[in-house]
């Protein structure tokens, strides 16, 4: 079997070593010499990181950015004004341009795996809207982990109910999320799709007992637990009011703790939450850019990692972080932390790995994330042949130092390049860009 060769370059935060992919598996690294029939890359003035992983994303969003009513609004509001209330126009078409645009952002900030939690569920929802969403994955090369999430019952946000959707039964949730799982879940430590159970939050999606019943499915299907949780107050004011305990007491009453559960936001954790949740190993998918721009506040991190959880970095939909960028959350992750609690809160090294090897942990993938011999070949090549990286010391850690815009050269996932020079192969991006404007107009037509 022919390999690639890549030579020569600083190989995550460690030191320039070679590494050699055979099939869609890191084969060797370290001082390597080519073989007969090797593809020979010469990675001088680059940095090699293992492929970054986004732990929550909502690819629909990445065509309503920017959106005069909700840029000044926060979150109970802005669901109203922006995903809910365009959330019942979206095709199976203008879903396939959104996911495209997802993954362009994605590939061209480093990151080569993405868990979206897609949410556009109601009793009347096409499966279509998935598969085309597996479809824009495969085309552009991405490992891509549906979280499937979801309301029963009925739709308790005023903006859900002003969409006049209705929710689906728990019957329906089940029966459809069996079927995805059966058309696109894959075992294995090299994966490229999955399904995640991931009920949109916690807390208002579903009444306890329904969301006990889907952990027990999902533990029963080996599927993973995911939802949004405490990225406002709110959760815990209706926790207390409806049920007499914390939003965090509720997951653990409905059996949504542990290792294979994880959470994105819980900025509002306090020490008492955190203190469960490290218990149990429970995971947070840390979204600092939309927490910032709704202005729900920072998520306690390092507090978090201290108390036993397992933590990992995500991008949240652009209608809310219109920029996308992993990289751009490793970077707002790094600095941010420092703002609160000093220069020694976070290092490279430290949100390198949330934002790698944890985050592909949490999603179940063991050794995904890693540049070791036998581990899926999933990697990012920052260029650093250029004037605003050549005055940094530390070569290594530039691509996260120096933030956006990242100068990602190449990706590769499972062996296979899905970003050569920059460009995406068969991806026609200025041709993506205008197909996009055309969805927005679109939407803005029907609005
Ligand atoms: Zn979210």
């Amino acid at each position: 079997m022919s390999a690639i060769l890549i030579k020569n370059g600083w190989l995550g935060l460690e030191g320039q070593r070679d590494i050699r992919i055979r099939g869609t598996r890191i084969d060797a690294i370290g001082s390597l010499g080519p073989e007969p029939g090797d593809e020979v890359i010469d990675a001088s003035d680059r940095v090699i990181y293992p492929g970054l992983v986004n732990t929550h994303h909502h690819l629909f969003q990445s065509i309503l950015k920017g959106i005069a009513e909700g840029l000044d609004q926060g979150l109970g509001d802005w669901l109203q004004s922006v995903p809910y209330r365009h959330w019942p126009k979206f095709t199976p078409e203008m879903l396939y341009t959104a996911a495209k645009v997802g993954f362009s952002e994605l590939l061209r900030s480093g990151c080569t795996t993405c868990a979206d939690h897609h949410y556009l569920y109601h009793a009347d929802s096409s499966p279509e809207m998935e598969a085309v969403l597996f479809q824009a994955a495969r085309e552009v090369g991405i490992r891509y982990v549906l979280c499937r999430g979801g309301t029963t019952g009925k739709m308790t946000h005023k903006g859900m109910q002003k969409a006049g959707v209705e929710a689906e039964t728990l019957e329906q949730y089940l029966t459809r999320t069996e079927a995805a799982a059966n058309l696109y879940h894959q075992e294995g430590d090299d994966a490229l799709s999955r399904v995640v159970v991931a009920p949109t939050t916690l807390v208002h999606s579903m009444p306890p007992a329904h969301m006990k019943e889907v952990a027990a499915f999902a533990r029963g299907r080996g599927l993973r637990l995911h939802s949004h949780l405490l990225e406002v107050p709110f959760d815990d004011q209706v926790a207390r009011e409806r049920y007499g305990c914390s939003a965090v007491e509720l997951a653990s009453r409905c059996d949504w703790l542990g290792e294979d559960v994880w959470f994105a936001h819980l900025v509002n954790a306090s020490p008492e939450d955190r203190r469960l949740l490290g218990e149990t190993a429970t995971g947070v998918s840390h979204c600092p850019i939309s927490n910032a721009r709704l202005g729900s506040g920072i998520a306690p991190v390092p507090e978090m990692a201290a108390a036993g959880m397992q933590v990992s970095i995500g991008v949240d939909g652009s209608g809310s972080a219109e920029g996308g960028s992993l990289i751009g959350e490793l970077y707002s992750a790094w600095l941010l932390h420092r703002t609160r609690l000093g220069a020694e809160a976070t290092s490279v090294a430290q949100v390198l790995k949330w934002g790698s090897e944890d985050g592909a942990r949490l999603l179940g993938y063991p050794t995904l994330g890693r540049l070791e011999v036998g581990a899926p070949a999933d990697l990012v090549i920052f260029d650093l042949d250029q004037p605003r990286y050549a005055g940094v010391w530390e070569q290594a850690q530039a691509p996260i130092l120096c933030g956006e815009p990242a100068s990602v050269e190449r990706v590769m996932v499972a062996g296979r390049w899905s970003m050569v020079d920059g460009r995406m192969p068969g991806t026609d991006e200025r041709q993506l860009a205008a197909q996009a404007r055309a969805t927005v107009s679109q939407l803005r037509a029907l609005d």
